[in-house]
């Protein structure tokens, strides 16, 4: 049995789906693996690392496939497609919505294509969930960006020069993303708040240190499917939530967005008018932006400023962190191969009755298999395999939800929002398909919607502990019997508003031993209902 890994061709692609780790389990398995030369550089690893843990290296992508059966790659295959023989299994994250071609292009080939992002979220496939892996790490570089962007200090930090505000971060969207952008913004030690439409979030926020915000009505106790994702939220409940994110937006130095919903473009969380309310100097990071943005004015593949504020819109953002999306990649995909290969034999032995089979297996013998990508007329049988890149296709933005007037409250008056809210339409044309992702494209706007393009299924979902990182954000030094005791946040020590420059007080250098020393704790003092971290010496 041979596994072969091409070097990826997008440009903005740099993870590899193999790593040493992974060849050397495939050897366990009896399998051969063979890389093309140079497949790993991207995320730092030799060719000589992949040969010492025992795999062959190619010259081209064409050579490396040739023969193999099992063809693994980040990104669907490219012009290497005609080198894999019929009959091959190729495990990618395929993309499949709205990519009718590419598919055609697939069965045509006559391989057994997977697609990982199917990976239905059960118990047995967590660790195949690549979803959870990448959308992790995205929320993790989605802080380090804006850290890196921001012309200030995350932590609260009382130096002998004065004392520098702690940083006020705002993530919008509580899943896998938004989990591990809250933990690394407490890590960091900004002070973090945090909304979702979905209920279970709240908990979930709470225990990583962060403030809950959302408008709590009856439409939100009902927002979770029973898939575990939001629902597409009704005008009313949009224009509460924007209600109340504007006046919480203008206090906020970063602002994270990772807000998405199964089957639709992502809800437009932020207006041009809340950017132009933040001061200058914050950042906002979208990490939507792939699937039409939450904020109206970000710009995929592009850092644009709008009044000093910055609006993120990096592309592949787990890839930018290459060498360890790649590692927890490449894991994802050896624990779903290792279930496709027949041990004792040593044999690929796919069984087609397998859950995560039929949830993942997109052509087979020629066809399309998957019942959500059924082509809605016939294909050509002469269909070219599809460029690495598409054209550039015309904009279709969302629209964004209705404004209201402004209010400061943060918890709703009694909603007049009807007690049914409607699931996404099931439909095979749905109204508003959610666009491919703009890194497949190259295009710098948001992509048309095809008549073809399929409504996002939603995964398959068990009930399992929810999805906070596994890295606990470490407690305050006062807890560990650390040197330093907490300082107490106070609203007024943050800056407040546009105009005003950080107020830097003169203190005295805290003493070493400060931690024997009574300090100012009050609730009321701490309005955000967190600790700060601790105080630089
Ligand atoms: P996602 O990427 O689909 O969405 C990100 C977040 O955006 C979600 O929390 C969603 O509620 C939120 N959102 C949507 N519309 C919003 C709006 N208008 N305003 C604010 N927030 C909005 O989510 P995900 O990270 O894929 O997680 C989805 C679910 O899957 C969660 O319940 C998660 O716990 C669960 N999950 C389960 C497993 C498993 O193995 N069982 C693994 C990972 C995640």
């Amino acid at each position: 049995m041979r596994i072969a890994v091409p070097t990826e061709t997008d440009a903005g692609e740099a993870r590899v789906a193999a790593t040493p780790e992974t060849v050397k389990k495939f050897k366990a398995l009896g399998a051969s693996v063979t890389i093309q030369r140079g497949a790993g550089l991207g995320s730092g690893i030799l060719d000589a690392e992949y040969e010492a843990a025992g795999a062959e290296l190619a010259a081209t992508a064409a050579d490396a496939v040739r023969d193999a059966d099992i063809v693994l790659g980040v990104r669907r295959p490219g012009s290497e497609l005609a080198a894999i023989r019929p009959g091959a299994a190729v495990i990618a994250i395929m993309d499949p919505y709205g990519q009718d071609a590419a598919l055609a292009a697939l069965a045509h080939a006559g391989v057994e294509a997977f697609a990982m992002e199917l990976m239905p979220r059960i118990t047995r496939a967590q660790v195949m969930d690549v979803l959870s892996s990448q959308a992790n790490l995205a929320g993790y570089r989605s802080v380090i960006d804006a850290a890196a962007e921001y012309g200030r200090a995350f932590p609260m930090m009382m130096t002998a020069a004065g004392t520098v505000p702690a940083a006020k971060v705002f993530i919008m969207g509580v899943g896998v993303a938004g989990l591990q952008a809250i933990a690394t913004a407490r890590r960091l030690g900004a002070i973090v708040t945090a909304t979702d439409v979905r209920p279970a979030t709240k908990e979930q926020v709470e225990s990583l240190g962060a403030k809950f915000v959302a408008v709590e009505d009856e439409e939100f106790k009902q927002a979770e499917t029973a898939g575990g994702y939001a629902k597409e939220m009704s005008k009313e409940y949009q224009a509460k939530q924007a209600t109340l994110v504007r006046g919480h937006i203008a206090r906020q130095d970063i602002v994270i967005t990772t807000a998405l919903i199964p089957g639709r473009p992502a809800p437009r969380l932020i207006t041009a008018e809340m950017v132009r309310s933040m001061r200058a100097g914050s950042v906002i990071v979208d990490l939507a932006v792939e699937r039409g943005g939450n904020c109206e004015l970000a710009k995929p593949g592009e850092v644009v400023t709008v009044d000093g504020v910055k609006i993120l819109g990096h592309l592949n953002v787990a890839g930018r962190l290459a060498a360890t999306a790649s590692a927890l990649y490449a894991r994802n995909l050896y624990a779903f191969v290792e279930t496709l290969i027949d041990k004792k034999t040593q044999k690929l032995a796919i069984n087609p009755d397998d859950e995560l089979v039929k949830a993942t297996c997109l052509t087979r013998g020629g066809a399309i298999v998957h019942p959500n990508f059924q082509p809605k007329a016939p294909v050509a049988a002469t269909v070219e395999p599809p460029p690495a890149h598409a054209e550039p296709a015309a904009a279709a933005p969302a629209s964004p939800p209705e404004q209201t007037a402004a209010s400061e409250t943060l918890v709703a008056a009694p909603s007049p929002i009807p007690e049914h809210v409607p699931e996404p339409a099931p439909a095979a044309v749905p109204h508003e398909p959610v666009p491919p992702p703009l890194h497949e494209t190259g295009a710098p706007e948001p992509i048309a919607h095809t008549e073809h393009a399929a409504p996002l299924p939603e995964h398959v979902y068990e009930a399992v502990p929810a999805a906070v990182p596994h890295e606990p954000v470490p407690p305050p030094l006062h807890e560990t019997g650390g040197a330093h005791e907490p300082i107490a946040h106070t609203e007024q020590a943050a800056p407040v508003a546009n105009a005003e420059p950080i107020p830097i007080e003169t203190a005295p250098a805290p003493r070493l031993d400060a931690a024997s020393e009574p300090v100012e704790t009050s609730e009321e003092a701490s309005t955000d209902g967190q600790r700060d971290t601790p105080a630089n010496p």
